[in-house]
């Protein structure tokens, strides 16, 4: 609303400076008749005029018309001395008023150049900050899959890059108004002043837009390359960010500069491209602005020398075509800045609000009034987009209270079952229970809430711990984040601390060690009071004591609720009620840790590899 506001207001505010711009012309015209006036010798209106056939056949003007005019401007041939001074005084005085109403114009414009410039900036930026509050709120909504498809970098720069060229959009504006009203106006006036001359510097129009268009075109195009090659280049900086110990440790960093040098390459001459268009359009826009003006030079000067034109009409309408040839700049560039808007605007549809939204709250999804916690597997496949099908025909009950392990090998599955759980992904066949309700007919929200999840990397934001522990139920009281710290172990190292659950996180902050880091995350994943956990067990960082705490926790949190777990020790599936082992997709054993011990299959074998010293199985 504001913004709307704002954009009526500048863009009222463009049209009356440019309409004040034009106002001058008919100020300097009169100027130039008074000092016309003031500096004329007496003529002999009655002596020959030049050409008077020529005059009276192309511009209909009789002789007499042709005369009248000129001593309009000039005084007769008889004139007294004291009348002589008292029309120079006259005229002088006029000039001074004129003069004046010069000021007072551009006084009224500067409060008119005031406002267009602050609603419109004012306008461009309310537009890009809720534009950027849109993009983001819209990528909280979309689904883990789409973050999966995208390239972080390239979402990066259309949230940067793109999001600003909306604020230039301020010129498009601005020039989409001043332009026209300044042309029209201009060329009007030229016309009010001789219909003829009107036609020459009508005649320039279309030359000048048939250019204009051939280049917006043309620009359109080499500034989506410019945008597209901007976004390659920020994916790939930020990309290196991202895995620069991995570079280093592969002294990489020569093979990673030469990559960078050839899109930064690339990039320069897409944005040549578009700057080679830049270029050309100004001056050419000057140079047929510039063809019409010497055309009505040359014809004024005819027709001054006929009579039909005052020396003050050809100075303002040469002004004039000045006015014209800066509102078909103004236009020019509007129509520029259009193509960039359009392919930022292009970009930001594609990449971000056009794709499909995780469906969270659907008309007819309902909310559980209790939760028991009673997960169930019917048969469940799942294929993914890419025609991976990760898992296939897996059916389990896991009853309230109960634990479940999956374990096998990397690959089988596992990341993919968890995922189906937290509805990441929905199943491509079969359904997932909980307590007996098929979980698609669960609101999403609410059901992600009663699950608590503790991934294998912990990951925390900048901020205090506690911001950190609530991130799930902002709501939480202090007591209860502080319960759940306990619950989680991570009392004994916040107690140490100067500002315990006050401390600051993140870069600027505190950093905790891995153990520490696994421990706020699991007060996060139980201060919802989840019904369900979901674990993906951590297989690194830990030195033997944080592991021990860790896994005391966890066991904790365990014990008084249902949790599936990926297991990638067989000694931490142990603990477990029961063990689900999955290979290539499929479950091929199923049952407690003892029993699958003694029936000597698949999972005795991996156990006894483990015991005797091999790598974890993921
Ligand atoms: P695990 O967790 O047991 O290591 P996953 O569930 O991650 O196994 O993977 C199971 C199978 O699905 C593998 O073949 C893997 O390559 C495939 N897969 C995993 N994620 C995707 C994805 N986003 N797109 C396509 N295939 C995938």
């Amino acid at each position: 609303m504001e913004q709307r506001g704002s954009i009526i207001r500048g863009l009222l505010c463009v049209a009356v400076a440019s309409a004040l711009t034009l106002a001058v012309l008919q100020l300097t015209r009169e100027s130039f008749v008074q000092i016309g006036r003031a500096t004329a010798q007496p003529v002999d209106v009655t002596q020959e005029m030049p050409s008077e056939d020529i005059v009276a056949k192309a511009f209909g003007v009789t002789v007499e018309e042709a005369r009248e005019r000129l001593q309009q401007a000039a005084p007769e041939t008889g004139e007294s001395e004291s009348e002589r001074k008292s029309r120079q005084a006259d005229a002088l005085g006029k000039i001074g008023l004129l003069s004046l109403g010069v000021i007072i114009v551009f006084a009224f414009r500067y409060f008119f150049a005031r406002g267009q410039q602050f609603f419109l900036s004012r306008a461009a930026a309310r537009l890009s900050t809720n534009l950027r509050r849109r993009l983001y709120a819209k990528l909280m909504r979309l689904p883990l899959r789409y973050y999966g498809e995208k390239r972080l970098g390239g979402l990066q720069s259309v949230l940067t890059n793109d999001v600003n060229v909306y604020q230039n959009a301020i010129s498009l504006v601005r020039d989409s108004v001043d332009g026209p009203i300044k042309a029209v106006g201009a060329l009007t006036f030229i016309f009010v002043t001789n219909w003829q001359l009107g036609l020459i510097a009508l005649a320039f129009v279309p030359v000048i837009g048939a250019f204009a268009q051939r280049n917006s075109r043309k620009m359109r195009k080499a500034q989506a390359q410019v945008q597209d090659d901007l976004g390659d280049l920020s994916t790939l900086s930020m990309e290196s960010m991202n895995g620069v110990r991995i570079i280093k440790s592969f002294a990489a960093e020569g093979t990673m500069t030469q990559s960078f040098d050839r899109a930064a390459e690339r990039s320069y001459q897409s944005q040549l491209e578009a700057i080679r268009r830049v270029s050309s359009l100004k001056p050419m826009v000057e140079l047929i602005g510039a063809t019409a003006l010497a055309a009505l030079i040359y014809v004024c000067g005819w027709l001054a020398n006929w009579g039909v034109l005052a020396v003050a009409d050809i100075i303002t309408v040469t002004l004039a075509m000045d006015y014209v040839k800066q509102g078909f700049n103004s236009i020019a560039n509007a129509q520029n800045v259009y193509s960039q808007v359009q392919a930022a605007s292009a970009r930001i549809h594609a990449e971000v609000l056009d794709c499909e939204e995780e469906p969270m709250a659907l008309p007819g999804q309902i909310e559980l009034a209790e939760v028991a916690g009673r997960v169930e597997f019917e048969s469940v496949g799942f294929i993914y987009p890419d025609g991976t099908e990760a898992v296939r025909g897996v059916s389990f009950v896991l009853n309230p209270g109960e634990s479940l392990a999956l374990v096998g090998s990397s690959g089988a599955g596992k990341s993919t079952i968890a995922d189906l759980l937290l509805r990441f992904n929905e199943p491509t066949s079969g359904r997932i229970l909980l307590d007996g309700v098929d979980v698609r007919t669960l609101r999403g929200d609410w059901y992600r809430r009663r699950l608590g999840v503790v991934p294998q990397q912990t990951f925390l934001f900048a901020g205090t711990v506690e911001e950190n522990v609530k991130l799930g139920a902002p709501e939480a009281t202090r007591e209860e984040v502080e319960r759940a710290c306990r619950a989680a172990h991570a009392d004994s190292f916040l107690d140490a601390m100067p500002e315990g659950l006050d401390t600051v996180l993140g870069e600027k902050g505190v950093r905790l060690s891995g153990g520490e880091g696994q421990r706020i995350a699991i007060a996060r994943a139980l201060v919802t009071q989840p019904a369900i956990l979901v674990l993906d067990e951590a297989t690194s960082n830990l030195d033997t004591v944080s592991e021990r705490i860790v896994t005391d926790a966890l066991a904790e949190a365990m014990s008084t609720r249902t949790t599936l777990f990926i297991a990638h020790r067989l000694s931490t599936a142990a603990r477990a009620t029961h063990i689900l082992v999955m290979r290539q997709g499929e479950v091929v054993e199923y049952g407690r840790h003892e029993d699958l011990l003694a029936s000597d299959g698949f999972y005795s074998a991996m156990y006894r590899a483990q015991a005797a010293g091999a790598e974890p199985v993921a």
